[in-house]
């Protein structure tokens, strides 16, 4: 088969590689979308450890069962299936609470190749365990399917965040997870949802998202939100960047005891405003993955619930990926999310 094979930090190859064999209890997918994750593109930069060549990514994917290994007694050839792709090991601390996202031992399909695990999706076909494939209906095209995945971090944000109905919310960053987080707000009734990027393009994304007032960071966000909550802030923000500045800005945008969820994860460490947090009795919750989240995905998506296609910007042929991640990481392309296929 023909895959997209990451070597390492600026080397994605198309290449023939061996089309795997399902071992017993895993199936072969054939992949109809897979989409792009800012995590891939982290790990094409070379940011991201993880990550180490030879690789095949893409874990945001839908498809068409082709070949059922021993015992597969769950699926048939030619059902229409999303992939839960974090494997958890359901016995340590965390699995045992029921928070399987944090798994000490997971591993993430087509994020890694250390032992035991999974190439991901960037290639004709994709191994999965059989348990933990989620079937469609095919009421929906496989690019919306593919989307299941990063909608349920927004879903996951939310869940963490508790009822937002009708509560006044910022969320900040545009790219994809801001986006989707942004279309699950609105569809469980958050009355005021404000959002911020520094690229005008994304905000006026964020609009046709849901999105009831959007400002440019770049600006004075601080005084627009306070202009537009009444000196308030925000009852809670979703902050879909995290990086120095918008974590500190954060603390500003916030009413007093209110709450910040942590969903970006663009740097692993920098200066705090620590004092300026604690006193003003904020709460602050991280998000990680999903849990029962991408199964809720799915029937969102399959309701038309959440039109997670507005923010595919792009579709490209899987032979054109080499390029598609060049011009992504150089800034050349401004797509939101890019889905790769094989037809
Ligand atoms: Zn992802
Ligand atoms: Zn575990």
């Amino acid at each position: 088969m023909k895959a997209l094979v990451f070597y390492g930090a600026g080397d994605i190859r198309y290449e023939e590689v061996e089309t795997p064999k399902p071992s017993a209890g895993d199936v072969l997918v054939k992949v109809k979308a897979v989409s792009i994750c800012g995590s891939d593109l982290a790990g094409y930069r070379g940011g991201n450890p993880m990550r180490v060549g030879p690789l095949i990514m893409g874990h945001e994917f839908a498809g068409e069962v082709a070949e059922l290994g021993e015992g597969v007694t769950n699926a048939k050839i030619g059902d229409k299936v999303s992939v839960y792709t974090n494997l958890f090991c359901g016995e340590c601390a965390a699995c045992k609470a029921g928070l399987t996202n944090i798994c000490d031992n997971r591993y993430i399909i087509g994020t890694t190749m250390k032992a035991g695990s999974y190439n991901g999706a960037m290639a004709e076909y994709v191994l999965a365990p059989a348990d933990k494939l989620l079937p469609l209906s095919g009421k929906r095209t496989f690019a919306q399917y593919a989307l299941a995945e990063p909608l349920s971090t927004g879903l996951r944000a939310i869940r963490r965040a508790g009822d937002i109905s009708g509560k006044t919310v910022a969320v900040v960053g545009c790219g994809p997870i801001g986006l989707l987080t942004i279309m699950a707000l609105k569809h469980f009734g958050a009355k005021v949802i404000i959002a911020t990027d520094v690229i005008d393009k994304r905000l006026e994304m964020a609009k046709e998202c849901g999105a009831t007032h959007i400002v440019n960071s770049k600006g004075d966000l601080v005084a627009f939100i306070h202009e537009v909550t009444d000196d308030v802030g925000v009852d809670i923000l979703f902050d879909a960047v995290g990086i120095q500045s918008t974590v500190n800005q954060g603390l500003d945008i916030v009413r007093l005891g209110g709450e910040v969820i942590w969903v970006g994860l663009a740097q692993t460490k920098f200066e705090f405003e620590y004092k300026h947090a604690a006193v003003r009795e904020l709460t602050f919750k991280g998000v990680y993955l999903y849990i029962t989240e991408m199964e809720e995905g799915i029937e969102l998506i399959e309701a038309g619930a959440i039109p997670v296609e507005k923010i595919i910007t792009a579709e490209y042929h899987m032979s054109k990926g080499p390029r598609i991640f060049e011009d992504l990481v150089s800034g050349f392309a401004k797509d939101i999310k890019v889905i790769l296929t094989n037809d």
